[in-house]
């Protein structure tokens, strides 16, 4: 019989390029591709649209009864191997990228009862193994267990620079300033917060690529994942 896939956890920071080395391992290695910020991001517009934060500050009891009926819809798509954003059947993908949702991610994240209901929904999502998961709190908490762990960072400038130019090149109108000071606000906020805050767990294997190309970057973590796919039971 077939050995089951394995569970790659990628934690870091934020705009370490996590979702871009996750897609190219999964496509590599014929696994799923999960992003667990995109679930945060949804829960976010979702409480936006519905007026449910005002100045950072979220309304719990609204959110608390809004939350159980977002419906997340991560519709797999095979030609690209990973999961596309919908929230209530309609195509957010672009939606939960920008700014405004960038600039409230982190105090809904920062949520207990939110984190609580994601973290069910990820567990069920890789239940057949074979999964590429990128998030903050994936080998920490939500697979302790992960076979395989990184722990991606790079400098903040460098991070920043790589943001501003996506968000840039996609029309959208922000400042250097503006995203540097998001980068920041969102790795303070991350690593402080009470649940499940960002850390590097010892069994991590740390890839800081503030010098490296994503070729580099890729090749290296592949095969940490086939030396560790080969030596299991
Ligand atoms: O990965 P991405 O930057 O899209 O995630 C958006 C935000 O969601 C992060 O800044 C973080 O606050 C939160 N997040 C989290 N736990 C995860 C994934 C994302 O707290 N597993």
């Amino acid at each position: 019989m077939k050995k089951k896939g394995l569970i790659v956890a990628v934690d870091g920071h934020s705009s370490t390029g996590k979702s871009t080395v996750s897609k190219i391992l999964a496509a590599r290695l014929g696994y799923t591709y999960i992003d667990t910020g995109a679930m945060y991001r949804i829960v976010t517009l979702k409480a936006m649209r519905d007026g449910l934060i005002r100045d950072g500050k979220v309304d719990d009891e609204g959110l608390k009864r809004v939350l159980p009926t977002i419906v997340f819809g991560f519709k797999y798509d095979e030609g690209k191997r990973r999961y596309e954003s919908y929230m209530d059947g309609e195509y957010v993908e672009a939606a939960i990228r920008g700014m405004d949702v960038s600039g409230n991610v982190s105090v809904v994240a920062a949520l207990p009862y939110v984190r609580e209901l994601l973290v069910e929904k990820q567990r069920e999502m890789a239940r057949e193994g074979g999964v590429i998961m990128d998030g903050r709190d994936i080998g920490s908490v939500v697979f302790p267990n992960a076979e395989v762990k990184f722990f991606m960072t790079a400098s903040p400038e460098v991070r920043a620079e790589r943001r501003y130019k996506e968000l840039t090149e996609k029309g959208e109108r922000v400042t250097y300033e503006e995203v540097e000071a998001n980068v920041r606000k969102r790795d303070y906020i991350d690593e402080h917060r009470e649940t499940a805050p960002l850390v590097r767990v010892p069994d991590a294997v740390l890839i800081d690529n503030s010098d490296m190309t994503v070729e580099e970057e890729v090749e290296k973590m592949i095969q940490i994942i086939r030396s560790r796919y080969e030596s299991r039971d």
